[in-house]
């Protein structure tokens, strides 16, 4: 009897996790090779130390889509709890409310502020090719300028007017305005996705921890394995019928044995990504700040976000008594920043910290330090010319399909990823479907261009 190949899954975040979930339970076999040396989740996982849980960009479980809710619902059936939401943007030590409301904002602005705003009101300007042109679209010149300018391009790394305005769509997506709370498991996202890894492993598939892929074989019949190493350098290779990945699209084309064809392989490079450090800072203090995230826009600092740990569910702290918050700063590789030391790290999140008068260095028990290599795609005016160069060529494989963030080079939220997954999978069962048409809402795009 010939043995069926397994179907090789690249990366166990959200997307591999579900196509592997999706795979066993149908009753193939599946072999998932996952970079991190630690934890599955992807950038939804939860990193633990000293008994304290962080959540690595805080990951709110909504969605529009039935089908990943009631996913949600039956991995996890008794352990999300209704998180509150509150969001503000910080300001020079002013508040705003989050979603934007530009009357409220005028009136805290003051007498002053209040008359430049009024004499910018929402631009008529129609042209949505870019983020400046979206915010000013919305919220008028003064408040991009003032408010949103700064927080994007801390998080982008180019200007607004470089970057396209699909991120305004993707993340200022709407939310329910009259909601407050939103589905949060209890001790953060990557409690969800350890139980979708342990019911990956019950049903006798492997996930391999600590495996990066580094090669992807091809040849006339498509691809035939991919090789790879660990931290120990060891060498591994793994055969499979069809190969599912939600690595960055770029390193997948860039990892092809034989090369993609030039025009591909230059598509390939000129996508980018942003890293993403989060600094985690405990402190002795019951209390901080009411809010879950604050939205960084001010320039005196680097930190673009910060997280209160306890405030989206109170089982992230080890002791109620201490507060712990997580400061992001959004990075590339190449930028002094990444390359900084943990300790450095830690006193420019603690520094950042006290700076904006939220802790005194005196209430710090400790810090950590989380990377995250490529936690954003980069969506600048050319991103979108790259993605149809390679979406071609790619396309081409029968048995090769990239799904998620990354994998798509999507700005995209958890059920984004979880789609496209579950849609890779039916397409290896016989479907036809075209995972770049799944929008922003996890909703699939029937009349979308391919
Ligand atoms: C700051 C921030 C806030 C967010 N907030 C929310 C939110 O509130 N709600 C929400 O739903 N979503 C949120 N998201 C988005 C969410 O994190 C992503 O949609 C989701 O994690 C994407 O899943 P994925 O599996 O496609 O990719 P990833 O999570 O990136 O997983 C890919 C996996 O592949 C692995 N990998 C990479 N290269 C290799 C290799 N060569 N070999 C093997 N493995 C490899 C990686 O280590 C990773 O584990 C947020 C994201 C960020 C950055």
């Amino acid at each position: 009897m010939p043995t069926v190949k397994p179907v090789v899954i690249m990366g166990a975040g959200p997307a591999g996790l579900t196509a592997a979930w999706e795979l066993v339970r149908s009753g193939r076999d599946v072999v998932v090779w996952e970079a991190d040396p630690s934890y599955v989740g992807g950038i939804a996982r939860t990193v633990q130390a000293e008994g304290y849980r962080f959540d690595i960009g805080g990951h709110l479980f909504y969605s529009k889509s039935p089908e990943v809710t009631e996913f949600w619902r039956k991995v996890l059936p008794d352990d999300f709890i209704e998180s509150p939401s509150l969001v503000r943007i910080l300001h020079r030590g002013k508040r705003f409310d989050f979603p934007f409301d530009p009357k409220k904002a005028g009136y805290k602005l003051g007498f002053l502020e209040g008359i430049r705003q009024s004499l910018s009101k929402p631009a008529q300007n129609n042209a949505e090719e870019n983020l400046a042109q979206w915010l000013t679209n919305r919220y008028g010149r003064r408040f991009y300028e003032l408010l949103f300018k700064p927080y994007y391009e801390k998080i982008n790394g180019l200007p607004c007017d470089q970057i396209s305005a699909a991120v305004g769509e993707r993340h200022l997506r709407p939310l329910p305005g009259d909601r407050k709370t939103f589905p949060y498991p209890k001790h953060g996202p990557g409690q969800f996705w350890e139980a979708v890894a342990n019911r990956v492993l019950e049903r006798g598939s492997p996930i391999f921890l600590d495996r990066r892929v580094q090669t992807v074989h091809w040849d006339e019949t498509g691809v035939t394995h991919v090789t790879g190493t660990n931290a120990a350098r060891e060498f591994f290779q793994q055969e499979g019928s069809n190969f599912l990945s939600s690595l960055p699209l770029g390193e997948l084309l860039l990892a092809l044995d034989p090369p993609a064809p030039k025009e591909v392989a230059a598509a390939a490079r000129a996508l980018s990504h942003r890293n993403l450090i989060t600094v985690c800072v405990i402190a002795n203090r019951e209390t901080i700040f009411p809010e879950t995230l604050l939205m960084v826009s001010d320039p005196s600092v680097k930190v673009a976000n910060i997280l209160n740990y306890k405030n989206w569910s109170p089982d992230l702290v080890a002791n109620a008594k201490t507060t712990s918050l997580g400061l992001e700063y959004y990075c590339a590789g190449s930028d002094n920043v990444w390359n900084a030391t943990d300790f450095d790290l830690a006193q420019l999140g603690i520094r950042d910290a006290v700076q904006l008068g939220l802790i005194k260095e005196a209430d710090v028990k400790d810090a950590f330090v989380v990377r995250t290599a490529k936690a954003c795609p980069v969506c600048d005016l050319d991103y979108q010319r790259n993605l149809d160069v390679i979406k071609q060529w790619v396309g081409l494989f029968a048995n090769l399909q990239p799904m998620g963030r990354n994998g798509l080079h999507n700005y995209n939220y958890q059920d984004h990823s979880i789609i496209t997954a579950m849609l890779a999978v039916r397409n290896i069962q016989g479907a036809e479907f075209d995972c770049w048409k799944v929008d922003a809402d996890a909703k699939y795009l029937l009349n979308a261009k391919g």
